[in-house]
């Protein structure tokens, strides 16, 4: 079967996917237990200076190394561990091993700030302030080295909760990230109301930047609202050499994408 993938794509289904009512419910039993037994990893993709190439940070990306089916994306999972609300025990996850993997890295003598996602469900969560600063306590790391990536659409599911967390979160020395930026269903406003540091322009626009004069115009007018905003530019997804360069033209400050690396485990050096 086919399904919609956003965007104007059309992707080939899953055999795997989970569709029905009892695979959804198989699925989420394996994750749990998956939890449980440790299976869950992350992998860090860097972030890089376009003019430059050096490495400023990196973002967490979630894996579940599968008994039998291998080494399984997010693709796979995130949506039944957000739809049950598994998904704040598998983010309570992920925080707490991202930041002390960041705090390995300090340790190492080589400090990047660590950007690690957080899913709508998550922002709704009264416990999330608690959850993000007893991690950062847990081990040693500052505020200032974790940015949290938020999708637009999570900031309107109930703003009013989201703007008093992230306030917090903010006034705490966290940075905020607009991730997937310009796929959202939200008005410009909320660049205004709340506290962002960051968008994260989407990789839909950024591999048309080449060949497509529209791509190309909609990550210029991105990257010129970032900056005068004063706020961080971050294309999402550079995969050529070619890219890269409309980017830098256009003055977009970073990138992420196979072209400069993988997401991978965590090594040594970020
Ligand atoms: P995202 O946050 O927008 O992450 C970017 C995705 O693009 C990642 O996919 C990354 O591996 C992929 N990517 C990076 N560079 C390139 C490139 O050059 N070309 C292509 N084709 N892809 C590239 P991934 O790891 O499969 O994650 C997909 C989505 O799952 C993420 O999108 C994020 O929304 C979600 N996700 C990942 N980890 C977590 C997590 O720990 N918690 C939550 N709540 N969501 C997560
Ligand atoms: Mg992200
Ligand atoms: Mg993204
Ligand atoms: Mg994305």
């Amino acid at each position: 079967s086919v399904k919609d993938s956003g965007r104007g794509g059309l992707a080939v289904h899953d055999p795997h996917a989970a569709d029905g009512a009892a695979d959804r419910l198989r699925l989420l039993q394996e994750l749990r237990t998956a939890l449980a037994q440790g299976e869950f990893r992350l992998h860090y993709q860097p972030r890089v200076r376009l003019a430059g190439g050096a490495t400023t940070g990196v973002e967490a990306l979630v894996r579940w190394q599968h008994p039998e089916r291998g080494l399984l994306g997010p693709g796979e999972f995130i949506e039944v561990a957000e739809a049950s609300g598994l998904i704040r025990e598998l983010g309570a996850w992920v925080l707490d091993s991202a930041v002390a993997q960041t705090a390995a890295w300090n340790a190492a003598g080589v400090g990047v700030q660590v950007s690690v996602n957080i899913s709508t469900r998550q922002l709704a969560d009264p416990d999330l302030v608690l959850l993000v600063t007893s991690a950062l306590a847990r081990h040693g790391v500052p505020a200032s080295q974790v940015v949290l990536e938020i999708t637009e659409t999570a900031l309107m599911v109930d703003p009013e909760t989201a703007l008093s967390t992230l306030q917090v979160l903010a006034g705490l020395g966290m940075q905020i990230a607009v991730d997937d930026f310009g796929t959202g269903y939200a008005s410009l406003t909320y660049l205004q109301r709340f506290p962002v540091h960051e968008l994260k322009i989407d990789r839909s626009f950024v591999s048309g930047v080449v060949d497509s004069a529209p791509d190309r115009a909609i990550v210029g007018a991105c990257v010129h609202l970032a900056r005068s905003m004063g706020l961080v530019c971050v294309a999402e997804g550079v995969e050529t050499d070619e890219q890269r360069d409309v980017l830098l033209s256009l003055g977009c400050d970073l990138a992420q994408g196979y072209l400069f690396s993988r997401p991978r485990p965590a090594g040594s050096r970020p």
